[in-house]
């Protein structure tokens, strides 16, 4: 499924009735300050279209997939955390997709984090 979802958090921002607090965008894709933040960086990048999980998106569209992942190296970029340059911050990539991965809105996201420490393995 592709066309907005009724009742989607992340289609209700994309499509503006929600104002995010947006730090970047592209024509497919939106990435905005996670509202309960786990890390001094913590964006969340969502493509404009909804797809419930990764693995959906890969499936149904995977070049918007790739435009994903390299919308998350951009929001890595500016926030400092990938500089091209060793030794850079560095950051993490997260995706929880279904229950026992904790995905709580079913419009795939991937979580930017960093600025911090990050513990392994994770919870
Ligand atoms: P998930 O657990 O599905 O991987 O991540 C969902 C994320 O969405 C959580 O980190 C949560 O804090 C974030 N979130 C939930 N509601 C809102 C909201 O209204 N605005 C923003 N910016 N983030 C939200
Ligand atoms: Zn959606």
């Amino acid at each position: 499924m592709t066309e907005a979802a009724p009742d989607c958090l992340f289609c209700r921002m994309v499509a503006g009735d929600i104002t995010p607090d947006v730090v970047a965008e592209t024509p497919t894709t939106l990435a905005f300050r996670d509202v309960n933040p786990q890390a001094p960086t913590h964006v969340l990048v969502v493509p404009r279209t909804h797809h419930a999980t990764i693995g959906a998106l890969a499936a149904a569209d995977p070049g918007l997939a790739a435009e994903l992942l390299a919308a998350a190296q951009a929001v890595a970029v500016q926030e400092g955390l990938a500089t091209g340059s060793a030794p850079e911050p560095g950051w993490r990539l997260v995706v929880n997709s279904g229950p026992d991965a904790g995905q709580t809105v079913h419009h795939v996201h991937l979580h930017v984090l960093g600025g911090r420490g990050l513990g392994w393995p994770p919870g």
